[in-house]
């Protein structure tokens, strides 16, 4: 993956053609890839907290989401491509997903809203399968269960909206029991595709 490093974090130069690809490949292998829409919340998360970006640097993969890290990318003189929002990157890869046949698993957001999210993508992409679906108000007492039910639902992605402070860290310590080729923080997305 061309990089560019901004404040320490290695952030794709990719376009979001080129990132969807990568991610089809991922899928195919079936490869773990953490992948974070970096935002400037995360990147002072970063710059502030050395565990968080301790956790950023174990990404697979980190793109652009916004126009400050463009901007930051092109002032460094190693511009990116342009932006990938991550709300864009979810739409994209279920529109791929949606020809592929993948299998996907929402978590997060509150019940009524992940349901409904659901309904709606089921309805957008009808041949992507939604395999699994459960709100994003749990504690670490409960990680294993939900870890159970991801993994035997044997996702191709795994969209997870509970807050950039929770959801990425979330990733990152449980991918490799986890498992699943692209797994994505998605912050408010569902509350957004809820309606
Ligand atoms: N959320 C969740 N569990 C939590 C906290 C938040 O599922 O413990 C969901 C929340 O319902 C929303 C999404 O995560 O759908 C993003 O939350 P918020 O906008 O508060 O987080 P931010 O993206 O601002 O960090």
């Amino acid at each position: 993956v061309p990089t560019v490093s901004v404040f320490g974090v290695s952030v794709s130069k990719w376009s979001m053609a080129d990132t969807v690809e990568h991610l089809a490949q991922a899928v195919a292998s079936g490869s773990p890839h953490h992948v974070i829409t970096a935002n400037p919340i995360m990147m002072m998360a970063a710059i502030e907290n050395p565990e968080y970006k301790k956790m950023m640097q174990t990404a697979e993969l980190i793109v652009p989401d916004g126009t400050g890290l463009v901007w930051a990318a092109r002032k460094g003189g190693e511009p990116v491509a342009e932006r990938v929002p991550g709300f864009d990157l979810l739409h994209e890869l279920m529109k791929r997903g949606d020809r592929g046949g993948w299998r996907v698993y929402l978590l997060g957001s509150a019940r009524e809203v992940i349901e409904e999210a659901s309904c709606r993508l089921k309805n957008q992409y009808p041949g992507v399968l939604i395999v699994g679906c459960r709100d994003g108000y749990f504690g670490p007492d409960q990680d294993d269960e939900v870890i159970r039910d991801i993994v035997n639902a044997a996702p191709h992605l795994l969209f997870v909206a509970r807050g950039a402070d929770t959801q990425e860290p979330w990733i990152a310590k449980h991918k490799k029991t986890l498992g699943v080729p692209v797994m994505m923080g998605v912050g408010g997305s569902f509350d957004v595709i809820s309606g």
